[in-house]
């Protein structure tokens, strides 16, 4: 598994957790199948908004990612994400990088132009059913320019980018530049867990620029299609119809909503649901969601399960047919006993 980890520029709010603890638990679910799920997550340390993040409060973007990353590791710790067996990094795949964008450029699939290496994307924008006028709202909501005038074709996106006048910046064949954003996450992947992934999760808003451009760049580069046999793209959460995001301010951050409730509370909220659809945030729901915990745990201190094996089995069956919580623990508080216990366990809700 492939998990589209953090740019460590910012505090962990709600719709980052529910992508992590959601990949989380689909690890989880095929561990109690007995698949030995081997997650990768990485860590996008090299990147423009975090050096521009980094210079609003006076800070070098190395040492500023370190204090975001730590911060995301006691959420997720406190969230009961487990970590993941390879975490790595974008500033120790710089090279990587490099060796994509040269193997690009000899296959035909990327051209130079200026010491930025160009990839063709218009398999990128065929790939996700978008035109380019989507196309350039969706990269706009990113920061990611959308035709430029370099480019042969509006949809093209640097794999390796030439450095601007002050910025960090790493040698290549071409000049001094940066790895582009995708091809980041491209090389890590590839490096990581090799030509082809059995699932790569992320947020629902990384469908497109970025999961459509990394899955193009690693097949061009491989010719192994599909790059990932299957995506899980967790939908958004909302506040005040908005989805959360840091350009807009529009956020609840995990440290605060733990300051004041159980982990385990949060972690039940993020995951009685179905995974894949966008949802609003309510604080009120925290108080639904402690009182749906407190019945599992007391259906869990009751003795056998109403149903015994049956009911485990129908706790089973529900997180396989397309990972359904809220139905799984509907049987495990209906049954009690081993299926609540089962339940509480798979999904680690302590
Ligand atoms: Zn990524």
């Amino acid at each position: 598994m492939y998990v589209c980890g953090i740019t460590p520029y910012d505090t962990t709010h709600l719709g980052h957790a529910a992508t992590f603890v959601w990949a989380d638990v689909a690890a989880r679910v095929l561990r109690h199948l007995g698949v030995d799920a081997e997650v990768c997550r990485n860590v996008t340390d090299v990147d423009d908004v975090l050096d521009a993040a980094a210079a609003e409060r006076g800070a070098e973007p190395d040492s500023f990612a370190a204090v975001q990353q730590f911060r995301f590791d006691r959420d997720m710790t406190a969230l009961g994400v487990r970590s993941p067996a390879h975490e790595p990094r974008a500033h120790t795949h710089v090279g990587q990088v490099v060796t994509l964008a040269a193997a690009l450029l000899e296959s035909g699939a990327a051209y130079l132009r200026g010491g930025t290496v160009w990839f063709r994307g218009q398999g990128a924008l065929t790939r996700s059913g978008i035109g380019e006028a989507a196309a350039a709202a969706l990269a706009a909501e990113f920061g990611q320019e959308f035709g430029h005038p370099d480019a042969e074709h509006p949809a093209d996106v640097p794999v390796w980018r030439a450095a601007r006048l002050g910025e960090a910046a790493w040698p290549s064949p071409w000049g001094e530049g940066r790895p582009g954003w995708h091809a980041e996450c491209a090389a890590m992947a590839l490096t990581t867990l090799g030509p082809a992934l059995d699932l790569h999760v992320g947020g629902e808003d990384l469908r497109f620029p970025h999961h459509a451009y990394e899955a193009e760049m690693a097949e061009a580069l491989t010719g192994v299609r599909p790059f990932a046999r299957a995506w899980m793209h967790v939908g958004a959460v909302r506040l005040d119809g908005a989805r959360m995001a840091k350009s807009t301010g529009n956020l609840v951050l995990v440290s605060d909503v733990l300051a004041k409730h159980p982990a385990a509370v949060l972690r039940l909220l993020l995951v009685d649901r179905p995974w894949a659809r966008a949802w609003d945030f309510r604080p009120a729901d925290l108080d639904a969601a402690a009182a749906r915990l407190d019945r599992l745990y007391a259906a869990g201190a009751r003795g056998g399960a109403v149903g015994g094996s049956a009911a485990t089995g129908a706790v089973t069956a529900a997180l396989l047919t397309d990972l359904d919580v809220p139905a799984a623990l509907d049987v495990a508080g209906e049954a009690g006993g081993d299926a609540a216990r089962l339940a509480l366990s798979v999904l680690n809700l302590g």
